[in-house]
């Protein structure tokens, strides 16, 4: 009886175990997709800023393909590729939207100097004597480096040599808007501005379709390094080419006098009465605009860049941020170069662009840390015309994804998590960063870039620049 009994219980055993295994094969019949990233929260940037508590984005080709909780996504998909998310918030990657990336090789040179004195004085003459085509490589590169160790995962750049930026910017995996600058002095580029348009165009015309991480712009310099004419030129050749425009606009005193002087008007204005503004225009700094000159921004739909550590340091204002939201101006943040940052930290920017504004204004309650994560994600990507494909972490959007380590002491303990990430998280705290779909860096591995070469290159190029200095 007992053994019929055991048998019986065997069969039943039998039974139940291959049925398990049958369901086992259905499993393993996931779908095998590029990328799986868990995360305790999802802070999708969306338009309620919903936040969501342990789940997984799904990423093929690219693109985020669904969102949900990571048991869901683990039954449905599989993935050779699956980052866990214990700890770690998951948001879209950063958005640098006005730098000079090479200029990371003349980081700290020139310091404690006025606009410029430390543009005529320092930079332009170190410019002339050492920008090539292997400076741009070089210093873009340890700029990329920066950027990426941090969570930056697009950057609005305005530098010399686009193609050799371009380029670096296609090796490292990230997302780059890389001006042509159109300037009327001599530059590397170009003897004067017409032959940097000129340059622009061609260069726009072979980079449009080249890479799906470069877009080629064009940076006429301000209004101060070209005349009215040449910039209507320069936003002629921009509508033609269909590129939006990056600029530096009023940025500092010296900018509002000299277009005083020499329009009888302030700069926005002057540049508003040649129709400058009938295109997508990435404005960087607007530090010094006047009512009426935030009334056209916001109706012209101008993006602007705050960059408040630079504007802090060169001493050139505070940007009306608070009044220019209010308006209706889209606001996004930057770093600008590292010769004036010191640093390509977007993190920085951030706690400095609230806590400036709330000093500024005497009021604690001027731009709120969701405020801030919105500048330095969804707002940067509408500025540069990416506003539907990256910024927020929602199904159909490129897949531009970083994570943040909160297991760290000063992130401890967590009640607010916008809060954490605006006024404690810094670069170190980046464990992941996902461009474009492909994973770019996890725990301090770079998987585009030779970080102990750059290093070596820095070394060898800053030796030659620092000599200069001393002998100068
Ligand atoms: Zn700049």
């Amino acid at each position: 009886m007992h053994t019929i009994a055991l048998k019986f219980y065997c069969i039943l055993l039998l039974i139940f175990i291959s049925h398990n295994i049958n369901g086992k094969e259905q499993h393993n019949e996931k779908i095998n997709i590029d990328l799986i990233v868990e995360a305790k929260h999802i802070l999708t940037m969306d338009a309620s800023n919903t936040i969501l508590e342990n789940s997984s984005i799904a990423i093929n080709e690219g693109l985020i393909i669904e969102i949900a909780d990571i048991r869901q996504i683990n039954a449905k998909y599989t993935s050779d590729n699956h980052i866990l998310g214990e700890n770690r918030i998951a948001l879209p990657g950063l958005i640098n939207g006005h730098s000079h990336a090479a200029m990371t090789l003349l980081r700290g040179i020139a310091d404690d100097r006025s606009l410029i004195d430390w543009l005529n004085n320092y930079i332009y003459p170190l410019e002339q004597e050492f920008v090539s085509a292997e400076f741009v490589r070089i210093g873009t590169e340890l700029a990329c480096w920066e950027m990426i160790r941090g969570g930056t995962t697009t950057f609005v750049d305005m530098y010399f040599y686009p193609e050799v930026i371009s380029k670096v910017v296609n090796s490292c995996g990230i997302r780059g808007f890389v001006s042509s600058t159109v300037s009327d002095n001599q530059t590397p580029n170009a003897k004067n501005a017409q032959d940097a348009i000129n340059g622009g165009e061609q260069f726009i015309k072979k980079w449009a379709k080249k890479s799906p991480l470069v877009t080629p712009i064009l940076g006429p310099h301000a209004i101060y390094s070209l005349n009215l004419e040449q910039l209507k030129e320069t936003r002629r050749v921009a509508a033609l080419t269909n590129t939006p425009i990056s600029i530096h606009l009023s940025e500092s005193e010296f900018e509002l006098q000299y277009s005083k002087q020499n329009y009888a008007m302030t700069s926005i204005e002057a540049l508003d009465s040649i129709d400058f503004f009938n295109g997508r225009t990435i404005a960087a700094h607007v530090v010094w605009p006047t009512k009426k000159e935030i009334s056209i921004l916001a109706n012209k739909n101008v993006g602007v860049i705050h960059n408040p550590t630079s504007n802090m340091k060169l001493a050139s204002g505070v940007a009306p941020i608070a009044d220019m939201l209010e308006a209706g101006v889209l606001i996004g943040l930057g770093t600008d170069g590292a010769a004036s940052n010191n640093d390509l930290d977007m993190w920085e920017e951030m706690r400095l662009a609230a806590l400036l504004q709330k000093v500024t204004k005497m009021d604690p309650e001027a731009l709120p840390a969701n405020t801030i994560l919105r500048m330095a994600t969804t707002n940067g990507a509408h500025i540069i015309g990416l506003g539907n494909k990256i910024g927020r972490l929602e199904v159909g959007m490129e897949a531009d994804i970083i994570q943040i380590e909160f297991s760290d002491v000063h992130h401890q303990p967590n009640y607010d998590i916008a809060s954490h990430l605006v006024y404690v998280t810094d670069e170190q705290d980046v464990i992941t960063v996902i461009v474009n779909g492909k994973l770019i860096m996890h725990k301090n591995e770079f998987y585009t870039l030779d970080t102990n070469r750059i290093s070596r290159e820095v070394a060898a190029i800053a030796k030659k620049i620092g000599s200069s200095i001393k002998t100068n």
